[in-house]
């Protein structure tokens, strides 16, 4: 049984007041155990103070991306061993933001994968086709790509644990979300790629959709068989929007 999993994406939102607000919110109004593991993806600079409010609760700390290297010149990057250190036990590695507007590439992706992996975080990988893409009927070609380069480097054994996040691009922050039906495909497709090198990982790896989830849309993205729950930007941002699409997330399939 795949527990589902459900990560909100601050991006570069809030401040320590913001935050202090937004986390005791979701702390007084959440289950004591979720049905879904519940991660908050805070920007760099407020994880330590996040994972102070979070302590000794059920909800976990991820970080928004993380370097390829381990240490050394690298101004302004943050490593692997860094985010441990804090206490993030997730980060989320090839967002569309940084693919795009960071230029990232399917080979710094995986390295940056291989680098959390190895240090014991559990990488959220996103993968996703940008619209002119999916119009031109290439999504699984692209996906396909995204989620090859790094099962070519780090194995299919490296999503032992780990997450995929379908996130097609043309549905961040849109307000359009895929339909259930569109994320089902794209997600069982995945599931398959990964089943040929391994089944029984295939079948434990959660797969989560992003891309305008909101309180009213959960339900029925996350009733689809292969959808394991979901990466939420600016849902995330308001307590009573993600609790509620974290109760949708629960108990798992
Ligand atoms: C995201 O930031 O990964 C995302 C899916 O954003 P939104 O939920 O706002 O579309």
């Amino acid at each position: 049984m795949r527990r589902p999993i459900v990560a909100g994406n601050w991006k570069m939102h809030g401040s320590r007041s913001e935050n202090a607000r937004l986390v005791e919110d979701l702390l007084a109004h959440s289950a004591a155990a979720p049905a879904a593991t519940c991660v908050l993806c805070p920007p760099f600079v407020y994880l330590q103070e996040v994972a102070r409010l979070l302590r000794d609760s059920a909800l976990s700390l991820g970080g928004q991306d993380v370097c390829a290297d381990v240490q050394g010149a690298f101004t302004g990057e943050v490593s692997a061993a860094m985010l441990k250190d804090v206490g993030c036990e997730y980060v989320i590695v090839g967002h569309s933001e940084r693919r795009l507007l960071y230029r990232e590439s399917d080979q710094m992706v995986a390295r940056k994968f291989a680098a959390a992996h190895a240090r014991g975080l559990i990488p959220i990988l996103c993968v996703g086709e940008q619209l002119a893409d999916r119009d031109a009927g290439r999504t699984q070609e692209i996906v396909a790509r995204q989620l090859e380069v790094v099962l070519e480097l780090s194995g299919a054994g490296a999503l032992e644990h780990g997450v995929v996040a379908y996130e097609p691009v043309w549905a961040i922050g849109t307000g359009r979300n895929a339909a259930p039906e569109q994320a089902q495909d794209v997600h069982a497709f995945i599931r398959a790629r990964i089943a040929a090198r391994d089944a029984r990982i295939a079948a434990a790896t959660r797969i989560v959709y992003g891309g305008s989830v909101k309180a009213g849309n959960a339900a029925e993205l996350f009733a689809m068989p292969d959808v394991d729950g979901g990466l939420i930007g600016g849902a995330s941002l308001k307590a009573d929007e993600f609790l509620t699409i974290l109760a949708a997330a629960g108990p798992g399939k």
